[in-house]
Parts: C-alpha cells; sequence; structure tokens
C-alpha cells in the first residue's frame, strides 16, 4: 500500500468535534483510510508528496437519497411545469415505462454517467433507491444495477401504485414476493408517504415488511403536504426521515427528540418553485439534519451537493459550516455509517479538495465547479 501526503492544505475542516479546523494543514492517506492529519510542520514521512497550493479540504460529501437508476427524459414536462402546471407525483409513470422498456445495459450507463457526476461534485458515498420498475421483475435489476455501485441501496417498490393495477394487490405484492426479490440486494425500505401515493397505514405496512425481511427503514414524508409521514418514520426509528417540508410543531418535536435524521433535499423544492423547509427551526430544536441531492428526472434532476450547500445557506437560513455538516456529517448518520463523513485517524480516506481557500466559496459562488479533487477510500475519483 502506497501512502500519500497531502501537503499545503490551507483549511482542513475536518468536522470531526474534537479536531475542528486546522490552517496550514497536512493529511496522510494511507491506503484506503486515513493514516495521519495535523500541523504540516510535524507530518510524518510518505511515499509521495502533493502540495495542493492552499486549498480547502472537506471530508467527501454523503448523499443519503437519490433516485438513480432509470431511463427516460422528462425536460418537456419540466418545461410545462415553469410555465404554469403544478408538479404531481403522476409523473413517475412515465419514467416507469421508459425504464421497463430499457436494457440492463442503458440503465447501468446512465446510472454511470450520473455517478460520474457526482463524483466530480465532490460525493464520495451515495445512496440509490429503486421505484421506476414497479414489478417484481424490473424492481429486482434496478436494486441488482444499483448494488453493482454502492452498499447503500434502497428498496422503493412502494414509491407509486402502477397504472391499471389495484391497490391492495399491489400493496401485497410489494410487502411479498418483490420485496423478497429485492431484499437480498437492498440495505434499506423507503415508501413515498403522500397523498396521491401511499397513506400512513399503508406506508407502515410496507416499512414493517421491509424490517422483517432485513432491512432498515427510511420514508420520504411531508414533502407536498403536511401527512404523517414524520411521525411513522420517528415511530418505526426510522435512519431518515427525507423531505420535511411541510412540519406541524409536533414534527419538529419529535424529530428533535429522536435520532431519525431530517435530510432536506433543497434542489427539489429549487427546481419546482417550492417552499424550502424550515431547517432553521428544525437545527434550533434539536434535530440532526443531512442535506442530499434526490436527483431524480422528475422533481429535480441535479447532482450538485455544492448547489445544495448553496441553497441551503442561501434560501434556508443556514450558516456556510451547517451546511457543510449537513451535507457530510449528517449525511452519514441518514446512513448510519460512522466510517465516512468527517476526518480523522482511522476513517475512510474520502475528501474533497475545493478550488478555494475556504468552504465558504460553496455558498459565495453558487453554480461554479469548485471541486478540484474527489478521492474515495484513498482513491483519485
Ligand atoms: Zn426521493
Amino acid at each position: 500500500m502506497t501512502a500519500t501526503l497531502l501537503t499545503g492544505i490551507g483549511l482542513l475542516a475536518t468536522q470531526d468535534d474534537e479536531l475542528g479546523e486546522l490552517t496550514d494543514a497536512a493529511l496522510l492517506i494511507d491506503g484506503d483510510r486515513i493514516g495521519w492529519l495535523g500541523p504540516a510542520g510535524h507530518a510524518p514521512a510518505a511515499d509521495r508528496r502533493l502540495d495542493l497550493g492552499g486549498r480547502c479540504v472537506l471530508p467527501g460529501f454523503v448523499d443519503s437519497h437519490a433516485h438513480l437508476v432509470f431511463a427516460g427524459d422528462r425536460a418537456a414536462e419540466f418545461a410545462a411545469r415553469m410555465t404554469g402546471q403544478a408538479y404531481t407525483a403522476g409523473g413517475i409513470r412515465s419514467t416507469v415505462a421508459a425504464t421497463r422498456a430499457a436494457a440492463d445495459a442503458e440503465l447501468r450507463a446512465n446510472l454511470g454517467r450520473l455517478a460520474a457526476e457526482l463524483h466530480a461534485g465532490g460525493v464520495t458515498t451515495f445512496e440509490c433507491k429503486s421505484g421506476y420498475g414497479l414489478d417484481v421483475d424490473t424492481e429486482q435489476r434496478l436494486v441488482r444495477l444499483a448494488a453493482e455501485r454502492t452498499p447503500e441501496v434502497t428498496f422503493l417498490g412502494a414509491h407509486v401504485v402502477p397504472e391499471h393495477t389495484d391497490r391492495a394487490d399491489y400493496l401485497n405484492l410489494v410487502c411479498g414476493q418483490m420485496l423478497q426479490a429485492c431484499a437480498p440486494y437492498c440495505r434499506w425500505v423507503d415508501v413515498f408517504c403522500e397523498q396521491g401515493a401511499f397513506d400512513v397505514a399503508e406506508s407502515r405496512a410496507v416499512l414493517r415488511a421491509g424490517i422483517a425481511a432485513g432491512l432498515a427503514p427510511r420514508v420520504h414524508a411531508n414533502q407536498l403536504t403536511a401527512g404523517g409521514g414524520v411521525q411513522l418514520a420517528v415511530e418505526l426509528d426510522a435512519a431518515s426521515a427525507d423531505h420535511c417540508t411541510h412540519l406541524s410543531p409536533a414534527d419538529i418535536d419529535a424529530l428533535a427528540g429522536s435520532d431519525t435524521v431530517a435530510t432536506l433535499l433543497p434542489l427539489v423544492e429549487f427546481s419546482t418553485r417550492s417552499p424550502y423547509p424550515d431547517a432553521r427551526t428544525l437545527l434550533d430544536a434539536g434535530a440532526t439534519i443531512a442535506l442530499a441531492t434526490d436527483c431524480n428526472p422528475g422533481s429535480g434532476y441535479s447532482t450538485s451537493m455544492p448547489l445544495a450547500i448553496a441553497l441551503a445557506v442561501v434560501q434556508m437560513r443556514l450558516s456556510p459550516a451547517e451546511a457543510v455538516r449537513a451535507a457530510t456529517v449528517g449525511g452519514a448518520k441518514a446512513l448510519h455509517r460512522t466510517d465516512i463523513g468527517r476526518l480523522a485517524v482511522g476513517l475512510r480516506a474520502d475528501l474533497v479538495v475545493l478550488d478555494a481557500p475556504s468552504y465558504l466559496h460553496l455558498a459565495y459562488r453558487p453554480g461554479v465547479p469548485l471541486v478540484h479533487q474527489t478521492w474515495i477510500a484513498g482513491q483519485r475519483a
């Protein structure tokens, strides 16, 4: 194994409570782990050295919510929405038709392209959901293809009830044969708990079936309406309640008193011209928040964590430090991961080198490609 010493780090923002932020720092990558970090003057010897010229280094971003295995294009639907039509959950069905018709090679190529975009934007770990197959064979294909790229695969057979299908029959399929076919490839089970998708009782049944099959729950909750999704997520000790755009005071209290992360997805609000979630109140109440892309072909087709961070600062009133923390530590917590999201000795060498002196530039310079290098498990991505 080769050890590489990164020197000339102008600002090392570890996101570790004890280590904090270091200036004029160095970091040793030893194989796939962080071997050492600290003041540049105390750096150990290494096989090779790489001078970063004063740039800022952060943990790699952890994108804990993404829909990346699909076919088709909904640019026309987007354009229609921008000229006055409201977004409804039904648009998913057009992606389902294209995805069912696509060969594995096409789906794999599309996933690979999106993964490359995520890495170019500093994402070093991403979650990937199914949910555009909605039949046993296609859902299994989607989770199998996702598992080729990430260990964080989520079964989302309960995305929407497919057309021309009896609702009760479909729920039985999702909780039975479809779940059994998909579970070997998955770590997580998810449900779109929303008007027009699945109600609370249906969502509870799907998540309980997933838990019984060995999967851990996460929930699409309170995106379009203040329904019961957040309360259900807390009830089942879900890793994450995602969206949280419409919250009651009781929902905020429930999240603050739980281990369930509130995962906020501002690229969706941006792309649908919707009100942003109240991140400030969630944080001030004591909830843990994560930022993720929710990259999907309908409601927000962006892989840019830097843009999500900029929106969280400018539109959701987080400080730049809070937004970066949500995109790193928060995302790791939303995936129950302790080996990523921070920079400390022994953790995985997942890091982002910014072409900037500080992470403040992520929000200060929105839309500018500031990611200079991405390292995943000690290798340049
Ligand atoms: Zn989603």
